[in-house]
């Protein structure tokens, strides 16, 4: 069974059904296998004025202690007038699988009195990653490529109930097209769910109204319905009303769970009635690391690698994007070769007339020296025979007649 397909380059693509196991059914289990092997890798940013839980957070999302004791960070940047710039990479595993993952840190962004420029490191920061591997990417060798590109950035707002600080918005709209903004409502158990509700409403209306592009998972035609539905709940929840907590508490039923402890009970981090922790987690780690890996190759980074390669005027050539039609990249070929042989016949042509003038040439100047080796010849034998006819002149008029001259002369026949 097949049938035919024509797509709009000419090219007739055949779908066929195939009658028994060929195997490549098994080429996601390498695929698999071979990631496996090799590891993941994960950077993500997290910006927020300080005290947000941004460390709390990250500690929660990937169950560890990866921040380092905070009195040590915090006496680093306390006197710090800049915002900075901090990296951590751990390397964690669950159940044989590998995970690097880098947290980039930016302490003491919008703890000055002038936070007017705070964004302007971190953007400084994210390109001078994207720079870094341009430079690899156009190394002789490229065997070892180190990708250290931020994947996503989560954005800490403030729960203040109100609605997006200038801060927020100007940090968001300087780096929208540079890195997958993620914005989180920080410690939300300070807010009533109502307050979150309205809060998100006008989160979400202030970035639409400054056109500002946070993250958006794709929906794949492919995915089955339960899949498709999950991303739109995931996506849904954004801006994620999260809560940080790396302590346990008992609750009722003798069940220990991580969370937030107030006099009218526990606010429950992984439950997804209390907090939307558990969706953001899902998506960062479960169901979107790669996506946002890819979005941050394929678009983030390859519109900056454009805006780079042409500000420093590296152009594309257009015919690189020319759609090809087959029949007239024959017919072009088949022009060219033409032409190529109409220039070789045209150039033996030349060659061989010039090669049979020369022939002729020479073959004049052997005649032109035959003859006048002929004449000469002639010339040598003629005055030779008049030497001789005048020799003999002298001799028949000097000396008597022979016998036979005079017998013939006297008319009688004379035999010898
Ligand atoms: P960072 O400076 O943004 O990294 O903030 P930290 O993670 O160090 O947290 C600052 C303080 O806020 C700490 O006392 C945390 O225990 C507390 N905290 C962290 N996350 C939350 C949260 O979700 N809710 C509440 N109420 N407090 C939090």
């Amino acid at each position: 069974m097949s049938d035919q397909n024509n797509s709009p380059s000419g090219i007739t693509v055949l779908r066929k059904k195939l009658q028994g196991y060929v195997g490549f059914a098994n080429l996601p289990n390498q695929v698999h296998r071979k990631s496996v092997k090799k590891g993941f890798q994960f950077t993500t940013m997290v910006v927020g004025e300080s005290g947000l839980g941004k460390s709390t957070l990250v500690n929660t999302l990937f169950n560890t202690q990866l921040y380092p004791p905070k009195e040590t960070v915090e006496l680093s940047h306390e006197t710090a007038q800049t915002v900075e710039v901090q990296s951590i990479t751990s390397d964690i595993e669950e159940n044989g699988v590998k995970l690097r993952l880098t947290v980039v840190d930016t302490p003491g962004f919008g703890d000055f009195v002038n936070n007017e420029e705070s964004w302007k490191p971190i953007l400084d920061n994210i390109e001078a990653r994207c720079d870094a591997y341009l430079e690899q990417e156009n190394r002789v060798n490229r065997r070892r490529m180190v990708d250290n590109r931020i994947h996503a950035c989560l954005y800490f707002i403030a729960p203040t109930g109100h609605a997006l600080k200038p801060l927020d918005i100007e940090f968001m709209r300087r780096l929208h097209t540079r890195v997958n903004l993620i914005p989180v409502i920080a410690k939300a158990d300070t807010l009533t769910e109502e307050e979150v509700a309205s809060f998100k409403e006008r989160i979400l209306a202030d970035i639409a109204y400054h056109k500002i592009q946070i993250y958006q998972a794709p929906v794949y035609e492919y995915d089955d319905q339960e899949t498709i539905a999950e991303n739109r709940e995931i996506m849904s929840k954004i801006p994620f009303a999260v809560v940080g907590s790396d302590k346990e508490f008992e609750i009722e039923g003798g069940r220990r769970v991580r969370g937030r402890k107030y006099p009218w009970g526990v606010i429950e981090v992984d439950n997804e009635e209390h907090c939307d922790f558990v969706k953001l987690r899902q998506m960062l780690i479960r169901t979107h690391m790669e996506e946002l890996k890819e979005f941050t190759n394929d678009v983030l980074y390859e519109n900056y690698r454009t805006e780079k390669l042409t500000a420093m005027g590296i152009q594309q050539d257009p015919s690189v994007f020319k759609e090809v039609n087959p029949v007239q990249k024959m017919e072009e070929e088949r022009l060219a070769h033409e032409q190529k042989l109409a220039k070789m016949e045209a150039e033996m042509r030349s060659v061989f007339q010039a090669k049979v003038q020369e022939k002729e040439a020479k073959l004049k100047q052997s005649e032109e020296e035959l003859y006048a080796r002929h004449k000469e010849m002639k010339d040598a034998l003629d005055k030779q025979r008049a030497d001789l006819e005048e020799k003999k002149r002298r001799l028949e008029s000097g000396r008597p007649m022979t016998p036979e001259k005079t017998a013939k002369k006297k008319g009688f026949s004379f035999n010898k």
